[in-house]
């Protein structure tokens, strides 16, 4: 029944899957949809769990721990990143398979959501190492995944170059390539143009439109300010493309600290430091600032482009910004959600906002499956077109029913999952 919570959600210590579970209560909750159908969708599909032993380079044998986990696969194969991070464990990835989710369904491409990842930080291995662990792993998860089964991609930790190194394992397990089983490849064996920044375009165009949206002009005079916590993949090409917008990029960080410039930040210096240094840290012409003070600048935009609940209600009544947009996915959590919308800060929500790396790897499975490649600048099109859509669809459905961008866009994913589950029936 509409309005009366579906589940009873433990209010003590949280973590990145009780905070998934209660966006998909709440959204079942606005559908009135009942408890039956939260145990259906809250439940991944499936779950596995593999060692990985790994022999060091001094010979030493170590072993770690995989886990792929296909949240939903109704509307399509499973899609979702790889992440080797320390932090990683099977909540974590069921909640990061179950965001996948609600992203493929929210940007209609027709894929189920997964994810996986190793439990190990990548900065501790040799590249021999980590191709090693890459290798293993992915023949460990091999029986599940497959173009027409489970695409994984890159995320934290990983890169083009693991993806060509799990499309070399699976093909030859296959003994035959297969382009198809990964995305987020390097364009020479089969990556798409355009795909490697693609997520971080796709949160520029959204969050471009969440400025209007709020009243900021980007490019106006003074030129509206943004922070962006991550420099990787997301945060490092989101904050360029801001800076080309004529924003003002006043701070980044990254795991190591931060750097503060209120003038606005040179990017290109930055990056020529990053890739000497291999951190943000020390770049000369800015200050040092403590990576938690980022989150609180006064900033017209902050980015959080990094983990998962690093806003909640402990610092959410310290943030400054006017508008968030979510490169990560989960940086901010439910309870400080309710603190950010009674203080009128805008948050657009991760499903939406990043949703531009999944839809340029939907791109790239169509261009390996039929082996026709499209230009940069067709890649490009598409996915703006995509991504101002879906932000048109989601502020108008917020709008007509007085909710948050970050319920509607959850209700109109589990809508679609759910409807898919109603069309394919139940078996047996
Ligand atoms: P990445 O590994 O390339 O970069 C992560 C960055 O975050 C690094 O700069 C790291 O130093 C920094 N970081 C880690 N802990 C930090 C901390 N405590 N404070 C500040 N910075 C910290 O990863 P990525 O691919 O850029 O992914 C970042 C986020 O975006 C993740 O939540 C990921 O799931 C999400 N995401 C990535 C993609 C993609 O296409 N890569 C797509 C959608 C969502």
């Amino acid at each position: 029944m509409a309005g009366t919570p579906v589940v009873e959600l433990d209010p003590g210590a949280r973590n990145a899957l009780d905070e998934a579970r209660e966006q998909l209560a709440a959204a079942v909750d606005v559908l009135g949809l009942g408890s039956q159908v939260f145990d259906l969708l809250a439940a991944p599909r499936r779950e596995l769990s593999v060692a990985i032993p790994l022999r060091r380079d001094d010979g030493s044998i170590e072993v770690l721990r995989g886990y792929r986990v296909q949240h939903n696969y109704s509307r399509g194969p499973a899609k979702g990143g790889i992440r080797f991070d320390a932090g990683v464990d099977l909540d974590e990835v069921r909640a990061l398979a179950m965001w996948m989710t609600w992203k493929c369904a929210l940007l209609d491409v027709p894929y189920g959501g997964a994810k996986g990842g190793v439990t190990v930080d990548p900065r501790r291995y040799s590249a021999r190492e980590l191709e090693r662990i890459t290798r293993r792993y992915t023949s460990e998860i091999a029986p599940i995944i497959g173009p027409d089964q489970d695409i994984p991609a890159p995320d934290v930790g990983t890169d083009e170059q693991t993806m060509a190194w799990m499309m070399d394992t699976f093909s030859v397990g296959s003994g035959h390539t297969v382009l198809g089983v990964v995305t987020g490849k390097p364009v020479a064996v089969g990556g798409s143009l355009g795909r490697a920044a693609s997520t971080s375009r796709g949160v520029v165009a959204v969050a471009l439109k969440a400025l209007e949206h709020a009243g900021i002009g980007p490019a106006e005079g003074r030129g509206a300010t943004a922070a962006v916590q991550g420099f990787g993949k997301v945060g490092r090409s989101a904050a360029a493309f801001l800076a080309r917008e004529g924003m003002r990029v006043v701070a980044v960080s990254d795991v190591d600290g931060a750097v503060h410039r209120p003038g606005g930040l040179d990017l290109a210096a930055l990056e020529r430091h990053v890739d000497a240094t291999g951190t943000v840290v020390g770049f000369p012409d800015a200050d040092a600032l403590p990576g938690a003070d980022l989150l609180t600048l006064a900033v017209d935009l902050l980015v959080p482009a990094a983990l998962e609940g690093v806003i909640t209600s402990d610092n959410a009544g310290t943030v400054r910004a006017r508008v968030i947009v979510e490169g990560a996915n989960g940086p901010v959590t439910a309870s400080a959600d309710r603190v950010l919308a009674d203080a009128g800060v805008l948050v657009v929500p991760d499903i939406l906002a990043n949703a531009g790396g999944v839809v340029v790897s939907y791109f790239e499975w169509v261009q390996a499956n039929q082996a026709y490649w499209w230009t940069e600048a067709e890649v490009e099109q598409r996915l703006v077109q995509r991504m101002h859509q879906a932000w048109a669809d989601v502020t108008a459905y917020a709008s007509g029913r007085g909710i948050s961008l970050r319920l509607a866009a959850t209700c109109m994913a589990v809508e679609r999952v759910y409807r898919a589950h109603l069309l394919r029936g139940l078996y047996p």
